[in-house]
């Protein structure tokens, strides 16, 4: 079974999905990914905290998921020096203005959280981060930790919400046209079209996912991560031994 997340890595870089599918193990202990989760965990939180009308304790509410983690202590610090709470705390409240409470609470409050789907005929499962029910539609929506852009949502998160689009529909019969993505750096929250030109390319992804997990070495991808990379040895060692054996 492809998971929706190996859409991601493919996006990322072909080459990670080879390697995972392997048994390779992608070593996440970077700062990085420790500020990952716990942004991710505060998010998690913002629909309590704006109902509750406490924003003001979204830093308590960071030191709280912090404590709970059991990465080494200097990770855990440099990762939330990173996280600007003032940044978050300013992007609730414009929500909170724009949208009003009602409004933005009925957008972000988790009909169910990690809904584990699953198409057979697709062979792809997924568990987005929630699922938001709105006047009888289902809608998924993902939680981000990195960069937002300048407007709108960026490519490889549309295409992963298509990707739970797809098994939305299929789990639970409906029809899916929207999807929402909550950018947890900024306290902003975005929605997004399901385009029928995306799920063309969500299908096409996993075909080619599925090549590589059959066992075709991909090329990689030229916004390849390799600085973060834990793979960066093995790849290293897969190309020399590719030189001599065919040459460069
Ligand atoms: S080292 Fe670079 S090319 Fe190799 S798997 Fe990692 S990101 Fe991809």
């Amino acid at each position: 079974m492809i998971r929706v997340c190996d859409l991601g890595l493919y996006l990322s870089c072909p080459r990670q999905i080879y390697f995972t599918s392997r048994g390779h193990e992608l070593k996440m202990d970077t700062v990085e990914y420790v500020e990952h989760l716990l942004l991710r965990g505060l998010a998690f939180q913002f629909p309590t905290l704006i109902k509750e009308e406490r924003l003001r304790e979204l830093e308590a509410c960071l030191d709280k998921i912090a404590d709970e983690r059991t990465q080494p202590k200097e990770k855990i610090d440099e990762a939330k020096s990173r996280i600007d709470i003032d940044e978050i705390a300013t992007g609730l409240s414009k929500a909170l203005d724009d949208m009003g409470k009602g409004c933005l609470l009925e957008k972000i409050m988790p009909w169910r959280v990690e809904y584990h789907m699953c198409s057979k005929h697709l062979g792809m499962v997924g568990r987005p981060d929630k699922l938001i029910l709105i006047d009888g539609e289902i809608i998924p929506s993902i939680i981000k930790t990195g960069d937002k852009p300048g407007y709108g949502i960026w490519k490889d998160d549309r295409l992963q919400l298509t990707a739970y689009a797809i098994l939305v529909e299929e789990e639970f019969e409906v029809s899916v046209k929207h999807g929402f993505v909550e950018y947890a750096r900024y306290g902003e929250f975005r929605e997004t079209k399901i385009k029928r030109g995306d799920r063309r390319r969500v299908l096409r992804i996993l075909a080619r996912v599925k090549k590589i997990m059959d066992g075709a070495l991909p090329d990689k991808s030229s916004r390849a991560p390799c600085d973060h990379c834990g793979f960066i040895d093995m790849c290293k060692t897969r190309k020399s031994l590719l030189s001599k054996f065919f040459g460069d």
